[in-house]
């Protein structure tokens, strides 16, 4: 049985969520993302969250969550429930890998990200995957993961050439995805060499545990989105609908993102902002002169 049957949250028909993770602040190519996620929800008028994906200190910018909440506000996008903080929620991760290590279907890795793609060009596995650190290991136990530690190496997700892992679904935006997992991104690390936990692994466990029944997200995350289905179907848990949002460029064609400093966005000029946002989105509005009229005028529009 799965170990996330029970939610913290009560199921509803439509609950979605903005999952930022704080390497910088919000940036106009972020509160497209937001805005869809926000608008999907309240035109279903289901419930929105924030969840802040801090998870991997290393790229992290001091100072950056709060920024993200303060624009969030600013602009007037204000989340349904608690925020939650991966930071705080190992122990879920834990409890999720728990289950996959007694299911067999993890294992130690020492290997690089080089050596494996090497391997894979030549269609070999690991050989990490036989010589399973894991089971010389013996039953779970609470120091386990330090122990694994200082052997080193990262946590791999077994994914076999098995027809469970020609993963097919219907994005709401691009149509029918369908990915083989294993012939197309093969074993995937749930927890990396520096012992920090995954994103693959925390985005699948909190989406379940808060009942988010929808995902709306920036569409550069819709090719990792079959990874995530396959391990929502390892840990037994339920799959979300899928919407991936096209990307925004500047004029010099550069994805609006952090990797490319999209500049910050200047919370004073909230409602400018939110006008760029929507005509990213293609919603036309009638011009709003409060946030509160842009943001039902979106609503409305995003209904039709
Ligand atoms: N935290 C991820 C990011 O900021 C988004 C995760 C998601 O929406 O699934 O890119």
């Amino acid at each position: 049985m799965c170990v996330f049957m029970l939610y913290q949250y009560k199921k509803i028909n439509y609950r979605g969520r903005f999952a930022p993770s704080p390497t910088g602040g919000l940036h106009m190519g972020s509160l497209v993302s937001a805005c869809a996620s926000f608008l999907d929800a309240k035109a279903s008028q289901g419930e929105w969250l924030i969840r802040m994906e801090d998870i991997d200190p290393p790229r992290e910018q001091a100072g950056a969550t709060e920024e993200i909440l303060r624009a969030l506000e600013a602009h007037h996008l204000s989340t349904c429930s608690e925020i939650i903080f991966q930071s705080k929620r190992s122990h879920r991760y834990i409890s999720a890998i728990k289950q996959l290590w007694q299911q067999g279907d993890v294992y130690s890795c020492r290997c690089s990200s080089k050596q494996i793609k090497v391997l894979r060009k030549e269609c070999l596995y690991c050989p990490c995957r036989d010589q399973s650190i894991i089971e010389c290991m013996g039953e779970w136990h609470e120091n386990i993961l330090d122990e694994l530690d200082q052997l080193g190496g990262a946590l791999r997700l077994r994914v076999d050439e098995l027809a469970e892992s020609q993963i097919v679904f219907e994005d709401r935006h691009y149509g029918v995805i369908s990915k083989n997992v294993a012939k197309e991104v093969g074993d995937f690390i749930i927890r990396r060499s520096d012992g920090l936990f995954a994103y693959q692994l925390a985005v699948v466990v909190d989406d379940a545990w808060q009942g988010i029944t929808d995902v709306v997200r920036g569409a550069d995350l819709l090719d990792v989105t079959p990874r995530q289905i396959f391990l929502q179907k390892k840990l037994g848990l339920p799959t979300p609908r899928y919407r991936h949002v096209p990307l925004v460029y500047d004029e010099q064609g550069n994805k609006l993102s952090k990797q490319h400093f999209a500049p910050v966005l200047d919370n004073a000029l909230a409602l400018d902002n939110l006008r760029v946002a929507c005509r990213y989105l293609n919603i036309k509005l009638e011009d709003p002169q409060s946030i509160e009229d842009l943001l039902s005028q979106a609503v409305d529009a995003w209904v039709k």
